[in-house]
């Protein structure tokens, strides 16, 4: 029987998964892997790549045994962390050290010196991102330095995003990333098809250990055969965020989703020209296809699952994610607790690598209930903030989708409703990053013609409307302001 199946691979900061889809984007089958967390030090955190490797060659395999064989997948599509940077020496796809995740601060000192010459608006204008440790060039920049091996492969040595490396060790040696993913680099510019001189020089990277950058959707490389049994085209390929707003169905400009995994990341179609904030915003390649590139402008907020995984984990307050809905709604209202998640700094719009959470407002009628609810309060203060920023630089979002292992919490779903005073869509399939991949591969293969053909994969959506009065949503923000001052501040 011929192909019938796109299989997917999203490479999360936290897992890694393996995804089957119909070519009317009904889930088939799923299969997934935890990644360790590697945090050696403060602000360090770093992944295995062959630790991801293995895992994901094993969904994989279980996913083609579930789907029949190699033969019943038409093709591949992969979605990924992205920021986070591979080194590995070509002869044999083996890591020289470990990834450092777009989590990572180390190379904050790094941003700081170029900033205080005087760089960052020349990084702005060329890329639409900011001097930021978030990104991948100083990471690329730090392991030049600091890992000897790196400089001992001489002209073995490979840089590359997660996507990169997956491809290169998919395809036996093809070394390649997407423009969305390449942007988030910056290395290249916005308009740019090739790695930019000038932005090569900040940090030292030698252009020949990059990848080709290459369309979201096409003939991206087949796998090696020996593989899977068969080989197979992988046809598309996207960063996480990108893939999401793709699979949320955001093709038109102004359409705007918001992802709520382990950060949050809110991204609004700007169309063919390339969005430029005045508010600390970034602009992005939303996707290229055919050589053309549509553009995103992009609020990038690093704590948000994070939050909750680390008052489970870590603090202990909860025993499981679901419970911090029951806690949120076991009391009336935050009892004067806000919580600022700066757990790893504070993106988007204020940009302060060095900034620390703060818990305040407590008094002893506060409990742990409070302090719960204050947390998931925080993602609905942290998307206003980036609304204000949004509508600052001419965009004003009309609705807001929402995805992401956050959105199963209700209650925070009402929440971002009410505070951000906008209808907010879920989509009964919460797994859009996946979907998003499945839609690029489905056109690079040529299931579908464009994007907007795929999104009949798209599935139906719940929509939750504001309800709070203006008083309550007036008191929440005036406390969040006076919290985040007082991280600023500090
Ligand atoms: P990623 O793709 O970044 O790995 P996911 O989209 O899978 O992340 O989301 C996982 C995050 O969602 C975890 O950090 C977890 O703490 C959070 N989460 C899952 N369920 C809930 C819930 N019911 N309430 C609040 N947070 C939740």
């Amino acid at each position: 029987m011929a192909a019938q199946h796109i299989l997917v691979i999203d490479e999360g900061t936290t897992s890694t998964r393996a995804i089957l889809f119909g070519f009317d984007g009904k889930l088939q089958a799923s299969q997934q892997e935890e990644l360790q967390q590697f945090y050696p030090a403060a602000g360090l955190v770093e992944h295995d790549a062959t630790e991801i490797w293995d895992k994901t060659l094993r969904c994989c395999r279980k996913i083609i045994e579930k789907a029949g064989g190699a033969e019943k997948i038409a093709a591949i599509g992969i979605t990924n962390q992205r920021e986070t940077v591979v080194v590995w020496d070509k002869r044999t796809g083996e890591p020289l050290s470990k990834a450092i995740v777009w989590q990572d601060r180390r190379t904050a000192p790094m941003c700081d010196n170029l900033r205080a010459q005087g760089l960052e608006p020349m990084v702005q204008a060329k890329t639409g991102l900011l001097l930021d440790p978030y990104f991948s060039g100083s990471k690329i920049g730090w392991m030049l330095e600091n890992v000897p091996e790196a400089a001992a492969a001489g002209d073995n040595l490979a840089f590359g995003t997660i996507e990169s490396y997956l491809i290169f060790r998919l395809t036996g040696g093809h070394h390649i990333t997407d423009a969305s993913n390449a942007s988030r680099t910056m290395l290249v510019t916005l308009d740019g098809n090739n790695w930019d001189d000038e932005l090569l020089g900040l940090f030292k990277i030698p252009r020949k250990t990059l990848p080709t950058i290459v369309d979201c959707a096409g003939d991206l490389g087949k796998t090696s055969a020996a593989l899977f049994g068969t080989a197979i085209a992988i046809c598309g390929s996207a960063g996480d965020q990108q893939a999401a707003t793709i699979g949320q169905g955001c093709l038109t400009v102004g359409q705007t989703k918001a992802t709520f995994g382990t950060g949050a990341f809110i991204l609004t179609n700007s169309g063919a020209t390339p969005p430029r904030s005045n508010h600390r915003l970034l602009s992005t390649i939303l996707y290229q296809l055919d050589g053309k590139r549509i553009y995103a402008l992009e609020g990038a907020v690093f704590v948000a699952g994070s939050l909750i995984q680390w008052l489970r984990d870590d603090v202990g307050l909860i025993t499981y994610a679901g419970e911090s809905e029951e806690l949120a709604r076991s009391v009336e209202d935050n009892g004067g607790v806000y919580l600022v998640p700066a757990l790893s700094g504070l993106g988007a719009p204020h940009w302060k690598a060095d900034a620390t959470a703060t818990i305040s407002g407590l008094s002893f009628s506060a409990t742990k209930a409070h302090i719960v609810r204050a947390a998931l309060e925080a993602m609905a203060h942290q998307c206003h903030d980036l609304k204000t920023a949004f509508s600052a630089d001419g965009t004003d979002w009309q609705s807001l989708r929402i995805d992401g292992g956050m959105v199963a919490n209700d209650w925070m779903v009402q929440d971002l409703a009410d505070i951000l005073e906008i209808p907010v869509e879920r989509p009964e399939f919460f797994e859009t990053t996946a979907l998003g991949a499945a839609m690029l591969a489905a056109v690079g293969s040529g299931i579908y013609d464009t994007l907007e053909d795929a999104s009949v994969m798209i599935s139906g959506l719940e929509i939750y409307h504001t309800t709070m009065i203006n008083s309550q949503r007036e008191t929440r923000l005036a406390g969040w302001k006076k919290a985040v001052e007082g991280v600023l501040d500090s």
